[in-house]
């Protein structure tokens, strides 16, 4: 037996339940000590300047909350997984424009009302106080990003430019930092006070630095990733593989993606998240990829020994979060890369895949899958064909219950288009399959 059903049989609390109640604890620990230092230090100079200071001190924990979402730590990316922490990132984004327009917008009134003056005039005179005129820029920095990150525009603009924008975060963390600092009052309310919001900031930077910066240097600092072979799969879709040094140390299981980086022969910003298509071995590492830009065409291009950056593993797509003995793993088109990684890990069980397809020349890595479903006694299901309004969906509760009758009994692993698998997780709650037993990777992070 293997860890895998070790932790089925331990029965325990899930992995996913621990770290979203240890979030949601620091979370509400947090709001807590913010209230009781706001309640406790002295009001602003009328009401209008109490309740921005109020805005303003929230606006700096959630800015904290955002920094962590997306600083990579790995304890809470394995449980929760990075695209449900974007999820997270994205709407306490939005909120955390509000509180800090919220806060400029009173801050400019309650002063106006202190001098006596117009809401332009104390604009511009609070322009020339470096404290505000940092705050300003950082409010303008958070209203571009989350202007670029509302759906109409971000639609129309392409990845890259996209995520150079979104980059400005770390601007607005700086600006926002500094004018917190010279803005005495919050830090300097009591000693409580400032020791709170310096270790507050201090874990924000350490967790960023750490995640982001330090652990992708060393791991690959540490081993040395080569490109040792890449492999046409067929007319768009490619396998690399990657070696390097002491890779049986690296913390990877099956199912997990990697950001990875060719620098000799791609721009140096060019990141793309790709599955491991093969489980992580001491040998090496495996990517399979279907062309969708020119990022991912140009890996067909790759040459051998040429250097490769990868950051991760990232991704809660694994069996740390199986529930039950048996499974059903749900994969369309390029969608198996994970599932067929995941494969290779299991002992033998109880196993049912359902592979979807428009034609079986489709479909990637088709051979391994089988002979991998074969050798552990499992079934596997092609379903070929398009999905229009003349066909039975084959996603849908009954078709799905015709092909697994004992679907709520298992766990379910779903990665595919986002069509599909939104037509699968609708199924799935149809049928009433438990949501914890219930795992999904998105291709798509922003
Ligand atoms: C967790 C995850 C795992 C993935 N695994 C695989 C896999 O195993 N095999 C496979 O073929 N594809 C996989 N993808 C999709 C793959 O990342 C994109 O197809 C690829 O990055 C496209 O890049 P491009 O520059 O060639 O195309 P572009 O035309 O530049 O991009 C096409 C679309 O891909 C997305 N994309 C591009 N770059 C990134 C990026 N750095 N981060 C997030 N999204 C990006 C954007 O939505 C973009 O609109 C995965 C995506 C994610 C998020």
């Amino acid at each position: 037996m293997t860890a895998v059903s070790d932790a089925v049989r331990r029965g325990g609390v899930p992995p996913v339940v621990v770290a979203r109640g240890a979030m949601w604890t620091f979370a509400i620990v947090n709001v807590v000590i913010v209230e009781a230092l706001f309640l406790g230090a002295a009001p602003g100079k009328n009401e209008v300047l109490t309740v921005a200071k109020f805005f303003g001190v929230h606006a700096a924990l959630l800015l904290f909350f955002q920094l962590l979402l997306v600083a990579r730590l790995p304890w809470l990316d394995r449980r929760i997984g990075m695209d449900r922490l974007t999820v997270w990132h994205r709407w306490i984004g939005f909120s955390l424009l509000w509180t800090v327009l919220t806060h400029a917008v009173l801050v400019v009134l309650g002063y106006a009302r202190l001098d006596d003056a117009s809401m332009g005039k104390t604009f511009l005179a609070l322009s020339g106080v470096p404290a505000s005129l940092l705050g300003m820029l950082a409010a303008a920095v958070i209203a571009v990003i989350a202007a670029v990150s509302a759906r109409p525009l971000r639609r129309r603009l392409r990845y890259e430019v996209w995520h150079g924008l979104h980059l400005l975060l770390y601007a607005a963390l700086g600006l926002s930092f500094v004018h917190q600092l010279l803005e005495t009052k919050t830090f300097t309310s009591s000693p409580f006070a400032t020791a709170y919001w310096w270790i507050l900031w201090l874990f924000a930077f350490g967790a960023l630095l750490a995640g982001r910066v330090a652990v992708p240097l060393w791991r690959n600092a540490h081993h040395r990733f080569r490109v040792a072979a890449v492999v046409p799969e067929s007319d768009d879709v490619v396998s690399v593989y990657v070696t390097g040094r002491h890779l049986g140390e690296l913390p990877a299981r099956a199912g997990q993606f990697c950001v990875w980086r060719f620098p000799g022969h791609q721009h140096w910003w060019s990141a793309n998240p790709f599955s491991l298509s093969a489980a992580p071995g001491g040998e090496g590492l495996r990517l399979t990829a279907k062309a969708a830009g020119s990022a991912s065409a140009g890996l067909r291009n790759l040459p051998v020994g040429s250097r490769a950056f990868v950051e991760g593993p990232y991704g809660a797509f694994t069996s740390l979060h199986r529930t039950r003995p048996g499974a059903l793993l749900i994969a369309g088109g390029v969608g198996i890369t994970p599932v067929r990684a995941m494969l290779e890990e299991r002992e033998t069980g109880d196993l049912v895949v359902l592979y979807r397809v428009r034609s079986e020349e489709d479909a990637v890595l088709l051979d391994e899958v089988r002979e991998l479903v074969e050798r552990r006694g499992g079934q596997l299901h092609l379903l070929t064909g398009r999905t229009d309004e003349h066909a039975a969906p084959p996603f849908a509760p009954d078709s799905l219950r015709r092909l697994v009758p004992d679907v709520t009994e298992r766990d379910v692993y779903v990665c595919g288009p986002p069509a599909m698998t939104a037509a699968v997780l609708a199924g799935l709650r149809e049928l009433r399959v438990p949501a914890r037993q219930v795992h999904a990777e998105r291709f798509g992070l922003a």
